[in-house]
């Protein structure tokens, strides 16, 4: 079924995304703000399912697992324990001929030259502008991700203040507080999804890479000697979870960091990429911190933040497993996995394969049409689905393009009311995937489609 040109879908997830309500381009009035993005109706509820379904993995259902929401402004010695105001940097290459600017690693041959950058044997002097051809680019500067503001009413040094750009270090300066409150012992998790800023060179690729977006991250505190377990556990773990999520497993890859990519604390870090129609991209990355951070935080804070094991009545800084996943990335990926085609009478069907958990919604009730005797019981049929399923009603157009429209919203199940329904008090369901009508009283509906979506 997936026989679509690969280039083709993610121009074609980014116009049905814009048509249905996913996405649309911020301040678009105003012809747009840079790469930033608001979700529209049904955006948002994907969007909030796939950070439910993340959350329910990583908090509800473990019993060593627990969250917090910290905020977005932090004190600026955080960024500068987290090594951010140091290095959170891009190599930034201008040409000196247009002027254009480039990350050093999107030029042609773009890794390539970034090894060669980080091993200190970068050469330019043959590359050519991806804009106006010329050989005059000139050796990277770093630039720094970090969006600075300042808090208070005078713009000075000492009133400096960065939106976050990682959600991470909200967990480690609240360690100590959480493992007092829960009593926890190691190892135990902190999850958190929030907003983070990342004042990228070049954004694009839709949703993929955008200025401001959303983290899902978790950190997993446990002695040295458990930590590289873990690691391998933690790969396993959010696997699955892409993979229960409707990505199938041929599409994600694992991509271990090599030694001289990786930061300079990291033991071991790996991606999780996902074929995204741009090609194979990171969209989570895990990553084993040993004790840099806990140990930084305690060098700038002047804290104790060792733990006390009483076991062996020995305190020391905890080591870091780490998971940490995009949320409009996640979004993107399960979009782009779910996007199907299949040629029909009509010429193409579009259908969105979500997972019934993630479907903005479960079920459209729908009208066989405007009819004045339907309408009032598709309304009461309605009402009585809307409490048990996030649903929506269409009594507008012919019944087969509402079907089209919600095929491409990826509802699994729609119910019609037609004029049998008044008089035998049936309705019918109709599945997305299989296109299977069945009949049902009206009185079992709730009961039928709890069934079908395995809810
Ligand atoms: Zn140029």
């Amino acid at each position: 079924m997936k026989t679509l040109a690969k280039e083709s879908i993610g121009e074609k997830l980014t116009s049905l995304a814009k048509r249905r309500g996913f996405v649309f381009p911020s301040s678009e009035i105003y012809g747009g703000a840079g790469a930033t993005w608001d979700f529209g109706p049904v955006g948002v509820e994907l969007k909030n399912n796939v950070k439910q379904s993340w959350w329910r993995t990583m908090v509800q259902l473990r019993d060593d697992v627990v969250g917090i929401d910290g905020a977005i402004l932090m004190h600026p010695r955080v960024w500068e324990a987290s090594g951010h105001v140091e290095n959170f940097t891009d190599p930034l290459v201008e040409c000196g001929n247009c002027r254009h600017r480039f990350r050093l690693d999107e030029l042609p041959d773009g890794d390539a030259l970034a090894t060669d950058w980080r091993a200190s044997r970068l050469d330019l002097s043959t590359v050519a502008c991806p804009n106006c051809g010329q050989r005059r680019l000139a050796d990277p500067r770093r630039f720094n991700l970090m969006f600075k503001t300042f808090v208070g009413p005078v713009e000075d040094s000492a009133s400096v203040a960065w939106l976050r750009p990682e959600t991470a270090q909200a967990i480690f300066v609240n360690f100590e507080n959480v493992q007092q409150v829960t009593r926890r012992k190691l190892p135990f998790g902190i999850a958190q999804i929030g907003k983070a800023f990342r004042n990228e060179i070049t954004p694009g690729n839709f949703i993929f890479r955008s200025r401001e977006f959303e983290q899902m991250e978790m950190q997993y505190f446990a002695t040295a000697a458990d930590a590289p377990r873990l690691y391998d556990e933690w790969k396993r773990i959010r696997q699955t979870w892409h993979v229960e999520n409707g990505i199938p497993p041929e599409k994600l890859r694992f991509r271990d960091h090599a030694p001289d990519e990786r930061a300079h604390y990291a033991a071991a870090a790996t991606d999780i990429e996902f074929e995204f129609p741009f090609g194979w991209k990171e969209f989570e990355g895990i990553h084993y911190r040993t004790d840099y951070d806990l140990r930084r935080h305690s060098e700038f804070s002047g804290k104790d933040l060792r733990y006390f094991d009483e076991a062996s009545g020995e305190r020391f800084i905890p080591h870091v497993v780490e998971t940490s996943v995009g949320a409009d990335r996640a979004t993107y990926a399960i979009l782009c996995a779910a996007y199907d085609e299949e040629p029909d009478k009509e010429g193409v069907r579009v259908v969105l394969r979500f997972k019934p958990h993630l479907a903005p919604y479960k079920v459209a009730v729908l009208p066989l049409s405007k009819n004045e005797k339907l309408v009032p019981l598709a309304r009461d049929v309605w009402a009585a689905v809307r409490p048990a399923f996030m649903s929506t009603y269409d009594e507008t157009q012919a019944i087969g393009r509402r079907y089209r429209r919600q095929d491409e919203i990826g509802t699994p199940l729609c119910v019609t009311v037609d004029f049998q329904s008044i008089e035998d008090r049936q309705v019918t369901i109709r599945e997305r995937d299989s296109m299977a009508q069945i009949r049902v009283p009206i009185a079992e509906l709730v009961d039928n489609l709890r069934e079908k979506l395995g809810a």
